[in-house]
């Protein structure tokens, strides 16, 4: 199907790996962790496992998809929307004259 990654859950995470990879192969995962893809399908529970956010993120990169949650803006415009401005009273401080 053109793919050039697939999942593998390795370590506690999901990570992707190269398709060229094949069992008993050593390799890498996307995020740099080093593994011997195994033989065997993991257990169904192993699937489970929370997915590597690096992993997704230089998958994500690499199929051109937009990384998730999708930055909407910079974290500091967010912050400057969402602070209404202090404001100072705009009442000319009364002088007094002598
Ligand atoms: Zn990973």
């Amino acid at each position: 199907m053109g793919r050039d990654f697939r999942w593998l859950p390795h370590t506690g995470r999901r990570h992707a790996i190269s398709t060229d990879l094949l069992p008993g192969d050593t390799g890498q995962t996307l995020c740099a962790l080093p593994l011997i893809v195994p033989r065997r399908s993991p257990p169904k529970t192993d699937w489970c496992w929370p997915t590597c956010p690096d992993c997704d993120l230089h998958w994500r990169r690499h199929e051109g998809i937009p990384p998730y949650p999708r930055p909407h803006g910079h974290p500091s415009t967010q912050a400057l929307q969402g602070a209404p401005a202090p404001r100072q009273s705009t009442t000319p401080t009364p002088r007094v004259s002598p």
